[in-house]
């Protein structure tokens, strides 16, 4: 067997040895082919390095985060709703003579 240089073009995947390799992973330095390497977050990486960079902090944590946000968010924009309407049910229950009110008839700004 007579193995040619270590050239990219003429590199076999790590875990398909008859399969042409077309990507190194920068992570552990392997040659892999299309099928298993894998693009993350602009980075090429091999599915064995995939697998150890997801473990410790997984996505779904994340998007569990962010359905927290959202809720909170939405639950902000109700409460906020909510008092207004009951900022504007106060006001009209309000006697009409509190709008006629004392304030503007002193007229304490304008000094009289
Ligand atoms: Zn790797
Ligand atoms: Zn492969």
């Amino acid at each position: 067997m007579n193995q040619p240089m270590p050239d990219i073009t003429h590199q076999r995947c790590h875990n398909h040895r008859r399969r042409e390799a077309v990507a190194r992973c920068p992570a552990c330095g392997r040659f892999f082919c299309r099928e298993c390497i894998t693009e993350h977050e602009d980075q090429v990486l091999c599915a064995a390095c995939l697998r150890s960079l997801a473990v410790p902090t997984g996505k779904p944590s994340d998007r569990l985060g962010g359905l927290l946000r959202l809720g909170h968010f939405l639950l902000g924009i109700l409460i906020l709703y909510i008092l207004f309407y009951y900022f504007a049910q106060i006001l009209l229950a309000l006697p009409s003579d509190f709008h006629e009110g004392t304030l503007w008839q002193t007229g304490w700004w304008k000094g009289s």
